[in-house]
């Protein structure tokens, strides 16, 4: 699978889990310039892509999603050292109130949407007004002035299981479907290509260390038809190709990629 991906990629949530296998496909496709963005170190990531690709040029910018103005700063900084942003993944996601609404506070609730949703939607004006402003990398009408991604997931359009009610991870998942088909609409007459990626169970650490044998997640991962949780590389070789060419006519899209769970 060859993408031939040229361009400056922006990652956020880059220091763990699905933003850093991502950074690793993004990589292997051809990508060499990298904005890591988390509100904690990617410094794993980091080693890693430089031990992959020595030729790598890495920008790290601490962030915190839920804050505009660092957002908008990340953006700036980005394009002062890259020049441009051609792959965004807006990624940085939080878990958490596994409880029924009778039992969330809203503070809690708050929180997960305002990460959640809020910064990925904040992340996607600020990559949208710097996209705006550069041109296409050829005239191939296969050719955008940037790409962006955000991760959502399959309980982005179906609700949770019973046994792991998640009304504010549901909700805020939802609503990056909502926000990336509302903008893939508004900004693809302007050369922007705009999808979702929606993840099923993935072996992430935290994942992983709920999932012992017999617990309500081990029960989980046993109604995934494929058998197994996705390993974070294919997930990360999703992001690649939404972000090629190879999804050039994917506009708007939800992309799911779960082993099946969703269409039992
Ligand atoms: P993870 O915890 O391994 O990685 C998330 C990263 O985001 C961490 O490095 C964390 O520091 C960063 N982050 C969290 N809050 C942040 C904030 N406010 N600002 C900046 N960075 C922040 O988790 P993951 O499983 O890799 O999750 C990545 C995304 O994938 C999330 O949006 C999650 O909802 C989504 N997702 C995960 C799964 C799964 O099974 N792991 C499935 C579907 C969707």
């Amino acid at each position: 699978m060859a993408f031939a991906l040229k361009g400056v990629a922006y990652v956020t949530g880059a220091g763990s889990g699905i933003g850093q296998f991502a950074a690793y496909s993004l990589a292997k496709q051809g990508v060499r310039q990298f904005a890591l963005l988390d509100r904690n170190p990617s410094t794993a990531t980091i080693t890693e892509l430089k031990k992959r690709y020595p030729d790598v040029s890495i920008k790290e910018i601490e962030l915190d999603v839920s804050n505009e103005g660092a957002i908008n700063d990340s953006v700036e900084q980005t394009v002062k050292e890259f020049g441009r942003i051609d792959y965004a993944l807006n990624n940085a996601g939080i878990g958490g109130a596994l409880e029924t609404t009778d039992k969330i506070e809203l503070s809690d609730f708050q929180r997960i949407l305002t990460v959640n949703t809020t910064g990925v939607w904040l992340c996607q004006r600020a990559q949208i007004r710097q996209m705006l402003k550069q041109e296409k990398r050829s005239d191939s009408e296969r050719s955008y002035r940037g790409s962006i991604v955000n991760t959502a997931s399959m309980y982005g359009f179906i609700g949770p299981s019973l046994n792991v009610p998640s009304t504010a991870y549901t909700t805020s998942k939802h609503a990056v479907i909502g926000l990336t088909r509302a903008d893939a609409i508004a900004f693809a007459p302007k050369g922007i290509k705009i999808n979702a990626l929606c993840p099923g169970y993935v072996a992430t650490p935290l994942v992983m260390s709920s999932m012992s044998a017999g617990s309500v997640m081990d029960n989980e991962r046993i109604k995934v038809p494929a058998q197994r949780v996705a390993n974070m590389d294919e997930i990360g070789d999703c992001v690649a190709f939404l972000h090629s060419e190879a999804s050039s006519y994917m506009i708007g899209a939800a992309l799911v990629a779960d082993g099946g769970f969703t269409i039992q």
